[in-house]
């Protein structure tokens, strides 16, 4: 027997229409490039989208298409994303801190119709631009008056014209919830970046539990300024919750140093953030620097690395600010726990608390997890066995976009790369990855790309690149070198190497010369041995 119940498909558009009926003066604040603060509604959001919807079909863009961006946190990125999603095209978000090589790569994989892109990174689309086969179309996210008119892009169009020549008469078309709605590319693998596809069920879904008082807890009482960006998996969800719950919305554009956020905090009341730990430093450092109090904000989201306990102790303890430690990936939407209380924790010491805060917390309703031995036999939850960490749910990955790199899953669960211990009241801790990246102020630097261009040196006889502890973006590539016989290369010119082939920052921070590098049974170089052997090495930079 069927329940009787309405089917009304889980749609993005759905929280657009909610917010404009049901919060239509609520304000989305943008810091734009442009320089200046911009404010509107979501009532303006859910008219300038529908404009933008109507644009993107006299553009040519058709229902499953992509659709690119290359943009910071701001409100016509804000548009774009309903726009596209809700005409039931795919918004891929791309981030701009690639190579343009890759970006060329990406939005050619994801045969990317059109790209828009923040004034910001016109030198980089002026780098993309005729390399790409699949891009019709570029529109700068500008008006008129700010487009300069040396640019060097072909048919460059105007994110502005484009809406004028539009009006708001426009519905939301209604379709089957699985459709694709949006596209992230990750490099938290190995090989060229993937794609994770997410729908319109998922997205939603996600949206629901990321709001809920363990997770974010975000509410129409909040002020919520994501400083995580839109093309690091949606925001980590913020774009699609705030307009779920009616949160104001303050979107901070390119303005990420500590001043320019921290005048944001306090201009605008805002309660809750997100980020990653490298962005809360500078934010720190200008607050202490200074004497500053936050006197609004009581509650920040901090993800994507492991949060230093010293960061939510000093959070906590100096500035009543409780930060919600989460966990996740590209894979997973991205939110997969979080650390929040029990009902037992309230009464429990200060340190108690702590511990429970530092760690990557509880799995959300919607995200089973388990860890398991390597004949793949789970482990039990008793705080002490570590083992691979497997997920499954709604709102994670089945396969990446055109099949890349095959089936991720193993019986059924997804392999997180990450090894972790859960203990009995289910608060997980990672404890170790097993794949092979390095993450650096939240941001993927690819190992295999870094060896393969070290490798191409007539100089080494075999390289390998291992994440170095650094304070302030928790890792750095350190280059680890077996030198050919009788040749000689010095740590600089293997550095300089580097240059025009990588983003700068990908440039390994040091290079150690070694003997050998330990290799197992298959011939497979043993990166944990590797690292174990230099867990007493020092980067200069650090
Ligand atoms: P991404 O796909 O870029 O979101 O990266 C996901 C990966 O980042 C995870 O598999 C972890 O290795 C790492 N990560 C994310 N959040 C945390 C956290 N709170 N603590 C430790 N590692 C994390």
């Amino acid at each position: 027997m069927f329940g009787q119940m309405m089917q009304q498909p889980l749609l993005i558009s759905s929280l657009l229409v909610h917010a404009e009926r049901h919060h239509g003066e609520q304000q989305i604040v943008s810091r734009r490039v442009e320089g200046d603060i911009h404010r509107y509604t979501y009532r303006d959001l859910a008219s300038r989208a529908r404009r933008m919807a109507k644009a993107l079909a006299a553009l040519g863009v058709t229902p499953g298409q992509r659709v690119g961006t290359l943009a910071w946190n701001g409100y016509r990125h804000m548009e774009l994303y309903y726009a596209v999603s809700g005409s039931g095209a795919v918004l891929h978000t791309v981030n701009p801190r690639l190579h343009p090589d890759q970006i060329a790569y990406i939005a050619d994989h994801a045969e990317d119709q059109v790209i828009f892109f923040d004034m910001t990174f016109l030198p980089l689309i002026q780098a993309v631009a005729g390399r790409t086969k699949a891009v019709k179309h570029y529109v700068a996210m500008t008006d008129r008056a700010h487009l300069p008119a040396d640019h060097k892009v072909p048919g460059l169009l105007c994110y502005e014209d484009l809406l004028d020549a539009q009006d708001d008469r426009y519905e939301w078309p209604s379709f089957d919830e699985n459709t694709a709605s949006s596209l992230c590319y990750t490099s938290g693998t190995t090989g060229n970046p993937k794609g994770v596809l997410y729908s319109h069920r998922s997205t939603v879904l996600h949206t629901m539990a990321g709001a809920l008082p363990d997770a974010l807890g975000c509410s129409a009482a909040d002020v919520v300024l994501p400083v995580v960006p839109m093309f690091h998996v949606n925001s980590w969800g913020i774009v699609y919750i705030a307009p779920m719950t009616g949160a104001k919305l303050v979107l901070p554009g390119a303005g990420l140093d500590g001043k320019s956020l921290y005048e944001l905090f306090e201009s605008e009341g805002v309660t809750l953030s997100a980020g990653v730990p490298t962005v809360w430093q500078g934010l720190l450092a200008y607050v202490d620097a200074n004497g500053l109090k936050f006197s609004t904000m009581r509650r920040s989201a901090i993800g994507g690395s492991a949060c230093p306990p010293a960061m939510i102790r000093r959070f906590l303890e100096v500035y009543g600010v409780r930060v919600i430690h989460a966990w996740g990936m590209t894979e997973m939407s991205p939110i997969g726990t979080a650390a929040s209380f029990k009902s037992k924790h309230p009464g429990q010491t200060l340190d108690e608390r702590l511990a429970v805060m530092s760690t990557q917390g509880r799995a959300l309703y919607g995200v089973d997890m388990k860890i398991v031995d390597e004949s793949g036999n789970e482990l039990p939850w008793d705080g002490k066995a570590s083992g691979d960490l497997l997920v499954r749910g709604p709102w994670i990955i089945a396969s990446y976009f055109k099949n890349e790199g095959g089936d991720p899953l193993r019986d059924g669960w997804f392999p997180t790369g990450d090894v972790a211990k859960i203990d009995a009241d289910g608060y997980m801790i990672i404890t170790d990855r097993s794949k092979d990246v390095i993450k650096s102020g939240g941001e993927w630097i690819g190992s295999i790309d870094l060896e393969n261009i070290a490798m191409a040196h007539p100089a080494v006889a075999m390289a390998a690149c291992v994440a170095a502890f650094h304070p302030k973006w928790d890792e750095r590539p350190l280059l680890v070198v077996v030198k050919k016989p009788g040749v000689e290369v010095t740590r600089e010119e293997l550095l300089a190497f580097y240059d025009g082939k990588i983003a700068k920052w990908w440039t390994p921070d040091d290079v150690v010369f070694v003997d050998a590098i330990p290799l197992g049974a298959t011939g497979k170089m043993q990166k944990n041995k590797l690292r174990d052997s230099l867990k007493d090495y020092k980067l200069p930079t650090a």
